[in-house]
């Protein structure tokens, strides 16, 4: 936990957050600027700069991270479709940086994305 990061401070209760779902390894909770009319980001609660370093880490959390998306998607009843976008890197357009993935839905998502 790092009280310097936004994310790892919602993870610990600190920053107040729109929770949907969470277990002992994942939070997710609504974006404060949705791009959709579902907009749930999924966060690890241990600190990771980025999916890659997740990913490279520690597989089985980035499943776990994985595994939260499609409950957060089938939850908000997005059966229709849903996209799940992990920004790596400023040049993608990450600003936080702890690894979090966007579920995205409740509205047609063309591809690609521009
Ligand atoms: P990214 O640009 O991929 O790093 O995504 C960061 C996301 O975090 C953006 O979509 C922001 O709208 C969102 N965000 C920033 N601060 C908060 C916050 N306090 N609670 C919820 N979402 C946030
Ligand atoms: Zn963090």
């Amino acid at each position: 936990m790092s009280d310097s990061c936004l994310f790892c401070r919602i993870a610990a209760g600190d920053i107040p957050a729109e929770i949907v779902y969470s277990t002992d390894s994942v939070v997710a909770f609504r974006d404060l600027n949705p791009q959709a009319p579902t907009h749930v980001l999924v966060i690890p609660r241990e600190h990771h700069a980025n999916i890659g370093e997740l990913g490279a880490s520690d597989p089985t959390l980035a499943g776990d991270l994985i595994a939260a998306a499609a409950v957060v998607a089938e939850r908000e009843g997005l059966g229709e479709g849903w996209r799940l976008v992990f920004n790596t890197g400023p040049a993608a357009g990450q600003t936080v940086f702890h690894a979090h993935g966007h579920v995205l839905g409740g509205r047609s998502l063309t591809w690609p994305p521009g």
